[in-house]
């Protein structure tokens, strides 16, 4: 039997792989370009639109970055949060932990309290609508280890509003360890870590050994070339580290969807979990991802509850808490299927 988008979309999920940057709309980037008086070469949503073409991950990053000048102010981060928020709650997400890049703001002579203050202003208006909702400060790993130090001492302040760090951006010649000390920062405070490994990087491997052995992070965001090296395999599932995996994404990044090696790891045991990743630009919601899997993969009812499942556990909330949402979970399913 396969599976329907509408109960893949009721299925209560938690969201772990959303950039909220790659969550602007053309709508919302023409209004705030309007707004703010900001040149984007665009004066239509068709043309904004027809902009948001790519074949590559650089040429998705050409365009990715350059958009963001549309947000200056702590009210324009703030709307870009809750745009997607009120789509996150359309999907029945019920969790997110949501990444954010101060260092494409600040460098473009935004302060780091507008971006973090905006953000969490939205996760607020979020929370309100019954969206638990986090953030999650990732470094450019394309900028030096010294850029991401300084963002680091300019979140201390904040840190009560930072649930994680994460390393995003383009990994070519910007391995994990590059960034090993700030890492080893953030984990003495008590802040959860976690890494992009891309998929089919060159050393993709190695790097994805540093990040579980040299590092420690407690989750992997694509990370799917894991699949290469059995014994790391074995070790993931062992220490649940979770992956989390973006169909949609990679099938515009890359050659197809890694949705073998998704259900190659799920069928292994790991915490695998589907996610959206950057939905504006990518045109799909994490429902969406979820049946794009499915559909393909011609994965079941019970294979899809299994990776809601395994977005709760591989969240960083407390035990009790997943249970309650699993508890959700089984409910959805049995008053469907009833
Ligand atoms: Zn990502």
């Amino acid at each position: 039997m396969s599976v329907s988008k509408e109960f893949l979309k009721g299925l209560p999920k938690a969201e772990l792989h959303l950039h909220l940057e790659g969550t602007l709309e053309p709508e919302l980037k023409l209004r705030l370009a309007q707004k703010n008086h900001v040149d984007i070469g665009q004066s239509t949503i068709e043309e904004v639109k027809a902009s948001y073409q790519f074949d590559s991950l650089t040429s998705f990053l050409m365009v990715y970055y350059p958009a963001m000048n549309v947000l200056q102010d702590e009210e324009d981060f703030c709307a870009l949060a809750v745009d997607y928020l009120k789509k996150a709650k359309d999907h029945n997400v019920k969790h997110c932990e949501l990444f954010f890049d101060p260092q494409a703001h600040t460098s473009r002579g935004v302060p780091f309290e507008t971006v973090i203050n905006g953000y969490y202003k939205g996760i607020e208006i979020g929370r309100e609508m019954g969206v638990d909702a986090h953030l999650i400060m990732c470094f450019l790993r394309d900028m030096s280890a010294d850029s991401a130090m300084e963002t680091w001492k300019a979140a201390q302040p904040y840190l009560n509003k930072i649930l994680g760090i994460g390393l995003d951006s383009d990994e070519r010649d910007n391995p994990p360890l590059k960034f090993a000390e700030v890492f080893d920062l953030a984990k003495k405070k008590g802040v959860h870590v976690s890494m992009h490994c891309d998929i089919d990087q060159i050393n993709s491997i190695g790097h994805i050994y540093d990040v579980i052995h040299k590092i420690g992070v407690e989750r992997i965001d694509h990370g799917t070339n894991i699949v290469e090296d059995p014994a790391l395999v074995d070790y993931v599932v062992d220490h649940k580290i979770g992956f989390t995996c973006c169909p949609v994404s990679n099938s515009f990044v890359t050659e197809d969807m890694k949705g073998r090696e998704m259900v190659y790891l799920l069928q292994r045991g790991a915490l695998v979990t589907v996610n959206s990743d950057d939905p504006a630009y990518f045109q799909s919601y994490i429902s969406d991802d979820y049946y794009a899997l499915a559909t393909k993969y011609h994965l079941s009812e019970d294979d899809m509850i299994q990776i809601a499942k395994n977005s709760f556990n591989a969240s960083w909330i407390s035990e009790e808490a997943k249970k309650r949402y699993i508890r959700m979970i089984d409910e959805y399913v049995a008053s469907v299927r009833a």
